[in-house]
């Protein structure tokens, strides 16, 4: 998943816009009048990505610390439905609904 993400962040440093399903958009900060240019579609795609393979590389330090699977907000175990849906879940079901509200 981690080699997935590096490879599509490195052809997009180096290319031209790939399109990717589910990608999202960030939040607009400026020129929310502006139409996106192609370069900033390129940033939105890439920041995206760079923020899934920082969420996969957490990922990957709690499985090397052992608390892999765990949720980080309350300890207890993430379901395996779950983890297999999202391997890089950091919280269960539960807190990621709460953590995701908080967000807004
Ligand atoms: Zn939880």
């Amino acid at each position: 998943m981690r080699d997935d993400l590096d490879r599509s962040i490195s052809i997009l440093q180096g290319e031209r816009p790939v399109p990717q399903a589910g990608a999202g958009y960030p939040q607009d900060s400026a020129d929310a009048g502006s139409s996106l240019s192609e370069a900033d579609r390129t940033e939105a795609v890439l920041h995206s990505a760079r923020g899934q393979r920082d969420e996969v590389l957490t990922a990957l330090a709690r499985l090397d610390s052992g608390t892999y699977g765990r949720c980080v907000d309350c300890g207890h175990e993430i379901p395996e439905g779950r983890l297999e849906a999202r391997p890089d879940a950091a919280r269960c079901v539960n807190c990621q609904a709460k953590y995701a509200r908080r967000r807004r």
